[in-house]
């Protein structure tokens, strides 16, 4: 059967005029749902949020706003078998991607809950101490964060239908704006489902949350000075959003996380056989394939000491070698296919050119000879590649061009911590990068390098070995971002990812006033 998906758009489902964009399956390829946004009035739809949804959760304190947060998380929570078989219908993914996705949403909203409760009864956020602003204490200043009076629009990549929202609706909904959400056509049917959930759950407010189930349409051309977008997705469409000329004539606030070709340096203590060594070619082999490659934090870079590069390049093999590819339905299957046709195209384009510089040593371009319970020649599978280079002095596809798919290279360095830094810069600003080392000195002088190009750096080593998440894990207490390539947007990072939707504001006068005004007031 297939499922007509819906866009949710002033308080009712509603479906295009048009004939629809087709979302298929990626190991059959059969075609699963339809969507379509032709002649839906975006407008409307944005008015009604702003209105309605705005005005209500701008009455609602943040433990009020937490509230909704953790019955939007109990929601999810109880519809996620049918949505982690969703995400495996039309993601591609394994159950264990498709739970990575689900859950990922899910624990999200409930931090989010976690952490607006905290803020309490109060409606607005203090920003540091007030300050004494001439000769007389009873000139006052203070800061505050207030919601901003518009609508979030939240536009999501492919990859993460589900956790992709969570991120973002789990912050703008606790700053107290609604949210009007656009997952990528492509794999909308989990975040069609998601929507579904909360919508008969009867947990969202009137207003508070909008669906785009589909292409975009003219929804950039009403958007005003007090919405904020928050996109996520490739560097190109980032770049045509920034340029928008509503965005620009409104001044809309934009948020971009984007392309990153993440890093992992071994350091040169490293031995083989050593726990860091164990822990660098799980957490890189992990990396490379879970989600097919399809994650934005995916290591795609190795960097690895000369005089290791054969240990090295063996254990990453001997864990890549383990994983079957095949039928995402079938749990032998620990790797499924890319999301879709042009994702398999992208994949095999962008191997070609990093093949220029890089030779494979494992696997290689195409279709993995052997795949668990499919038995045509339907489906977007690739094989898993694993490159290695050698002339790295010349390289320059390797740090610029992302390839989103199970493909990672190894590039040797000189062991030196310079070094690490000066050829990861190369990949100008990425989400994560990380060390393995348990050579302090190292640690610190390459962590310290590496900060300013990255918005998080993962230390890994033989004190965490045990304990660690791994570099590809978001956490919502951490911040997920990174400058330059990566969109120069920061989301996440318990409150910090709450401010971005929110205005700040420096309010001065009489002491006891400011005081009352913004409850900083000391009892
Ligand atoms: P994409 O093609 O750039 O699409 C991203 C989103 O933008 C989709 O929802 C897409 O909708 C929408 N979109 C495209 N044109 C638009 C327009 N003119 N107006 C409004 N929305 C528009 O990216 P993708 O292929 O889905 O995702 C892969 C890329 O995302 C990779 O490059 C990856 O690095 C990046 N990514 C980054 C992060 C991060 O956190 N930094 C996370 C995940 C992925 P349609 O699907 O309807 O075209």
């Amino acid at each position: 059967m297939t499922d007509k998906i819906e866009s949710y758009l002033c308080g009712e489902w509603q479906f295009g005029s048009g004939s629809g964009s087709t979302l298929v399956n990626p190991a059959t390829e059969e075609v699963v749902a339809v969507a379509d946004t032709i002649g839906l009035d975006f407008k409307a739809g944005l008015d009604f949020a702003r209105q309605k949804g705005g005005s209500v959760l701008r009455e609602m304190t943040f433990a009020a706003r937490a509230e909704l947060l953790q019955k939007m998380s109990s929601a999810l929570h109880a519809a996620r078998e049918d949505l982690i078989e969703s995400a495996v219908l039309n993601g591609g993914c394994t159950r264990s991607d498709a739970k990575f996705d689900v859950d990922g949403a899910i624990g999200t909203l409930a931090a989010y809950a976690a952490f607006g409760k905290e803020l309490g009864e109060t409606k607005i956020l203090p920003d540091g101490d007030g300050i004494q602003l001439g000769r007389s204490p009873r000139f006052w200043g203070q800061h505050v964060y207030t919601p901003k009076h518009g609508v979030a629009v939240l536009i999501n990549a492919f990859n993460f239908p589900a956790w992709g929202f969570a991120e973002k609706a789990a912050c703008a909904l606790l700053a107290g704006m609604p949210v009007f959400t656009k997952p990528a056509t492509s794999t909308a049917h989990t975040a069609w489902k998601l929507t579904q959930v909360l919508v008969n759950a009867d947990v969202m407010p009137e207003g508070t949350m909008s669906f785009v189930g589909g292409r975009p349409g003219d929804l950039l051309d009403h958007l005003i000075s007090q919405d904020v977008l928050a996109f996520t997705g490739s560097a190109e469409t980032a770049r045509n959003l920034r340029q928008h000329p509503r965005i620009i004539s409104e001044t809309v606030p934009v948020t971009v996380e984007a392309d990153s070709i993440n890093a992992a340096v071994l350091g040169p203590d490293v031995e083989s056989g050593s726990e860091a060594m164990a822990l660098f070619a799980k957490d890189v082999s992990r990396d490379m394939t879970q989600k097919t490659g399809q994650k934005c934090t995916a290591t795609r870079r190795i960097f690895v000491p000369e005089d290791c590069l054969d240990a090295a390049t063996e254990a990453l093999i001997e864990q890549l070698s383990e994983i079957r590819i095949g039928n995402p339905k079938l749990r032998e299957a620990r790797m499924g296919p890319v999301a879709s046709a042009r994702q398999l195209k992208d994949v095999s384009a962008g191997l070609e050119i990093l093949m220029t510089e890089a030779q494979p040593v494992f696997g290689g371009p195409g279709r993995p000879s052997q795949l668990v319970g499919v038995e045509n020649d339907k489906g977007f599978f690739h094989s898993i590649v694993l490159l290695r280079c050698q002339a790295t002095q010349d390289a320059q596809q390797l740090h610029s061009h992302e390839v989103f798919g199970p493909v990672a290279t190894i590039i040797p360095y000189s062991g030196k911590s310079q070094d690490a830094v000066d050829l990861v810069a190369l990949g100008d600003g990425g989400l994560v990068s990380s060390v393995f080392s348990d050579d302090r000195k190292f640690l610190e002088s390459v962590t310290l390098g590496l900060a300013p190009y990255h918005g998080r750096i993962y230390l890994g080593g033989e004190k965490v070995a045990e304990y660690a998440t791994g570099p590809g894990l978001v956490l919502p207490s951490c911040v997920h971002g990174g400058p330059g390539r990566a969109g120069a947007g920061e989301e996440l990072g318990g409150i910090r990812g709450v401010k971005h939707f929110m205005q700040r504001t420096a309010i001065q006068g009489y002491r006891p006033l400011v005081e009352k005004i913004t409850g900083t007031q000391k009892s």
